[in-house]
C-alpha cells in the first residue's frame, strides 16, 4: 500500500501524491503565543512532525511551514492585562516554543513565518478578495468576507449554510455592523480595545483577522495550491473553513489539496483546564521529573484521530516500553563475533513490512509500534539461540535508523541520558531538598523527591542524612 491519509475534506482515507513529483509542501497551524504551549497542543505539533518525518522515510523532500500567531484577540488582551507592549509577551512564549521543540525532539521546520511581519501579504489578500467582490467594507472600516458568496463554504466541516448561526466561538458583539452574522473579519479597523496594536495600512489603520494571517502566509510560502494543511479538530471550523474561502476565492489557486486534523487531547478523561488542575504545560511536567522521551511517545503512540486520554500511568507505561527499547539496543553489543545471519535478515525485512504497511495506512502509529516491538522479540529469541553476531548489527541499525528517523523516540534524548546516569546531579537535587526543607518550603522539596522518582530514584531519609537507590 502507497501511503494513505485521511483527507478530512474528502472524509475518507485516500492515497496520497503530491502535486509535483518527490516533493511535499505542507502547513501546519502552530501557536498562539501568549502563553507556554500545552500538551494538547504538543499531540497537534507531533502529529505534524511524525507525518514530516514519515514523508521523509518515504523519499520525499518536505517543505514544511509552521506559523507563529503573534498578533490576533488573545495576545493582545494579554498585553494589555500585563501593561506590556505587545512583542514583550509573545517573545517569551516563541522563546519557549522552541526551546519546547527541542526538548520533546520535534524536528525544526523549513521556517516558522510570524504574522506581524507579514502584514502586506494579508492586506494584498484583502485587497484581491474587496476587488473580486467577495469582501466589504463595514461603517467602522472593518473588512468581512462574505460568506454566501462561496458556494462551497461548509464542504470541509460537514456544515451547511444555512444552519450556520451565531455563537460557535465567537461573541455577539463581533456581529455588529455585519450584513450577513455568518461572515468574517478579514481586517479589524482600531479601536480602543487594541491599545497601541495597528498598522497604518491601504486598508486603514488596524489589524487582520486571524484566519487571514494562515491564508496570507501558507501561499506566500507554498503557492497558491500545496498539499498538505494541518491542525488540531478544534481548528475545521471556523478556521480552516474560513482559510479556504479566502484563500480560493482571493486568488486562482485550489489552496490546500489534503487537510488533516489531529483529535483532541483528554487529561485524565477531562478536557484540560486550569480551574480542574489537569492542565499541563510541557515544562510543568518535565519540571516535576517526567521524561520527554516518554512523553512524546504516549503523545503520539495513540492513532491521531482517536481522542488520546493523557494520565500519568500511561507515562509509566511509556517508560517500560523505553526501557525495553533501550535494553535492546543495549544488547548488540554483547552479540558474539561471527558471520551474517539470513534469518536476522528476514526478521527485519518482514519488521520493516510491517511497519512501513502500519505507517502507509494513516500513519497508523500504534501497529507500527507493534512491530517494532515484535522484531526487537524475535531478535532476542534468535540471539538467544546464538543465530545473532556483530556481523548483523550494520543491518539492524539500517533499519533502526529508519524507524527512529519515522517515530523519533527509538534513541535515548540526550539531556536526560546525561542526568539520568550522573550520581553528582542526584547529589545536587538531594542537597536542594534538603535546602528546600530546612526552608520550610515542602512543595519545593516534595517536588525534588517527584523529580527523582520520575528516574527510579528513590531517597530514603533518616538521622544520618538522605540516601538515593535506583528502583525497577
Ligand atoms: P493554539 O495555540 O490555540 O492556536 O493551538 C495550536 C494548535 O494546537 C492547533 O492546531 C490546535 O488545534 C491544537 N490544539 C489545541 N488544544 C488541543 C488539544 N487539547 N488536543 C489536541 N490539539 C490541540
Ligand atoms: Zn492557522
Amino acid at each position: 500500500m502507497s501511503f494513505h491519509l485521511f483527507d478530512t475534506y474528502q472524509k475518507k482515507k485516500v492515497a496520497f501524491e503530491p502535486l509535483t513529483k518527490g516533493h511535499v509542501r505542507m502547513y501546519n497551524c502552530g501557536p498562539t503565543v501568549y502563553d507556554y504551549a500545552h500538551i494538547g497542543n504538543f499531540r497537534a505539533y507531533i502529529f505534524a512532525d511524525t507525518l514530516r518525518r514519515w514523508l521523509e522515510c518515504s523519499g520525499y523532500k518536505v517543505t514544511q511551514i509552521m506559523n507563529i500567531t503573534d498578533v490576533d484577540d488573545k495576545t493582545i488582551k494579554r498585553a494589555l492585562e500585563e501593561k506590556k507592549g505587545l512583542t514583550d509577551i509573545t517573545k517569551v512564549y516563541v522563546d519557549s516554543f522552541f526551546e519546547d521543540l527541542n526538548t520533546i525532539h520535534i524536528l525544526p521546520a523549513s521556517h516558522y513565518p510570524r504574522a506581524t511581519t507579514h502584514i502586506d501579504e494579508m492586506v494584498e489578500l484583502v485587497q484581491d478578495l474587496l476587488e473580486r467582490g467577495f469582501a466589504y467594507k463595514t461603517e467602522d472600516g472593518s473588512i468581512y468576507f462574505r460568506v454566501s458568496s462561496f458556494a462551497e463554504y461548509g464542504k470541509l466541516s460537514g456544515k451547511k449554510l444555512e444552519d450556520l448561526r451565531i455563537g460557535e466561538r465567537v461573541s455577539n458583539d463581533e456581529y455588529d455592523s455585519k450584513d450577513d452574522v455568518r461572515d468574517f473579519a478579514l481586517w479589524k479597523s482600531w479601536s480602543e480595545r487594541d491599545g497601541n496594536v495597528f498598522w497604518e495600512t491601504p486598508l486603514g489603520k488596524g489589524r487582520p483577522g486571524w484566519h487571514i494571517e494562515c491564508s496570507a502566509m501558507s501561499m506566500k510560502y507554498l503557492g497558491d495550491v500545496f498539499d498538505i494543511h494541518t491542525g488540531g479538530v478544534d481548528n475545521i471550523f471556523p478556521h480552516h473553513e474560513n482559510e479556504i474561502a479566502q484563500s480560493r476565492c482571493g486568488t486562482d489557486g485550489d489552496f490546500s489539496r489534503y487537510w488533516a486534523h489531529c483529535e483532541y487531547l483528554l487529561v485524565e478523561g477531562k478536557k484540560m483546564s486550569k480551574s480542574l488542575g489537569n492542565f499541563y504545560t510541557l515544562r510543568d511536567l518535565t519540571e516535576k521529573g517526567y521524561k520527554a522521551r516518554a512523553i512524546r511517545y504516549v503523545l503520539c503512540a495513540t492513532h491521531y484521530r482517536s481522542q488520546l486520554n493523557f494520565t500519568m500511568e500511561s507515562l509509566e507505561a511509556a517508560n517500560n516500553s523505553l526501557a525495553r527499547i533501550d535494553d535492546f539496543r543495549e544488547s548488540w553489543k554483547n552479540y558474539p563475533e561471527g558471520i551474517i545471519h539470513a534469518e536476522v535478515s528476514g526478521v527485519l525485512q518482514r519488521g520493516d513490512d510491517q511497519f512501513t504497511e502500519a505507517m502507509n495506512d494513516d500513519l497508523n502509529v500504534s501497529r507500527a509500534l507493534a512491530a517494532l516491538f515484535t522484531t526487537i522479540r524475535e531478535l532476542n529469541a534468535l540471539a538467544n539461540d546464538s543465530k545473532t553476531s556483530k556481523a548483523d548489527v550494520s543491518e539492524i541499525e539500517r533499519y533502526w535508523n529508519r524507524w527512529n528517523h519515522a517515530l523519533g523516540i527509538l534513541e535515548p534524548f540526550e539531556a536526560e541520558t546525561a542526568t539520568e546516569i550522573d550520581d553528582s546531579w542526584i547529589q545536587e537535587r538531594i542537597e536542594a531538598r534538603r535546602d528546600a526543607r530546612a526552608h520550610k518550603n515542602w512543595a519545593e522539596a516534595d517536588r525534588i523527591r517527584d523529580e527523582l522518582a520520575a528516574k527510579n530514584i528513590e531517597l530514603k531519609d533518616s538521622a544520618d542524612g538522605t540516601t538515593w537507590k535506583f528502583i525497577g
